[in-house]
């Protein structure tokens, strides 16, 4: 314990080193969060680029920080670049970080990385929350394989094709979405993946009113329907555990049949199309579906 300890301080005291960029993770909601480390970096560099100026001005008012603050976005990564890289040439330290959890992800940073690194300078991370990990360690999905999506494409053709591709990966998948968009999202889930399938959805996490909404997806769409999506929230769907390579499972495939005759395509054809997409037969696609007309 003296020896993590010792370490820890002489770290401590020799952090910010020259010409070195740290990546640092800042709350998700919850203040206690930043760490001693994160606080110590971001007191002592000489200069941080952050996404919001106002927003992280606050964070450093209330850390006692007077380091100077200079945006960096997504609409002005490109030009602020060479501005940042020059703080590392002349040997000063530079910290990034985001409005809230790890820069890098689905937040401005990679860029920034990729380029100091091509440069030969240092990269550190003070690690810290990430609503992705966050939410995926309390979902009770398997977490040992994992792979994160973001927020999805909102362009029909890419949104399609991504749809499909979680529908048949095998690893939990992580997920972001804007509260007014969390119901068109669990529909198209339900669609690609089926009503059946496991899911968690975190909803303000490290904040006051945080909570796990699960366990299917058609359990999740009933209850936002009633409970109008508010906050931030962190969806954690389960991966396909069906065993064939390609074929999905039968609520899937009627999903997806319906979900096409729903489009216009007309029943025959589309019960074609399922079928060669998941490999049920067409008669059998077919007599269902005529079940659910006849009803
Ligand atoms: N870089 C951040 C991180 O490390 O978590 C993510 C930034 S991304 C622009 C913002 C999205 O992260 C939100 O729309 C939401 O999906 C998710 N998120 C952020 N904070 C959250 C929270 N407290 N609870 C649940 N989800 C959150």
């Amino acid at each position: 314990m003296d020896l993590i300890d010792d370490h820890q301080s002489q770290h401590e005291r020799s952090e910010p080193c020259p010409g070195t960029l740290y990546i640092v993770g800042t709350p998700i909601g919850n203040l206690g969060d930043l760490s001693p480390r994160a606080k110590s970096i971001l007191k002592n560099v000489s200069l941080i680029a952050c996404e919001d100026t106002r927003r992280s001005g606050q964070l450093l008012k209330i850390i006692g920080s007077k380091v100077p603050l200079l945006s960096y976005h997504k609409h002005n990564f490109k030009s602020r670049q060479l501005q940042l890289l020059e703080i590392l040439k002349s040997n000063e330290s530079l910290a990034l970080i985001s409005d809230a959890g790890l820069p890098g992800i689905n937040d401005p940073g990679q860029e920034l990385v990729y380029a100091a690194k091509s440069k030969n300078y240092e990269v550190i991370c003070i690690p810290g929350p990430c609503a992705a990990i966050t939410a995926l360690v309390i979902s009770g999905l398997p977490s040992e394989r994992f792979c994160f999506e973001g927020f999805l494409p909102k362009k029909q053709s890419l949104r399609k094709k991504r749809l499909e591709d979680i529908a048949k990966e095998k690893r939990t998948t992580v997920i972001y979405e804007s509260p007014h968009q969390l119901i068109k999202l669990l529909e198209d889930l339900s669609i690609s993946c089926g009503k059946e399938r496991p899911i968690q959805i975190a909803r303000e996490l490290t904040k006051r009113y945080e909570e796990s909404i699960g366990k299917t997806i058609e359990q999740v769409l009933i209850y936002f329907n009633t409970n109008k999506p508010k906050g931030e929230f962190t969806i954690v769907l389960g991966g396909n555990t069906n065993k064939l390579e390609n074929i999905t499972s039968e609520s899937l495939a009627l999903n997806k049949l319906n979900s096409l005759i729903k489009q216009g395509e007309k029943p025959n054809l589309a019960a074609r199309k399922v079928a060669e997409e998941t490999g049920y037969k067409k008669k059998w696609l077919y007599s269902k579906l005529n079940k659910k007309l006849d009803k």
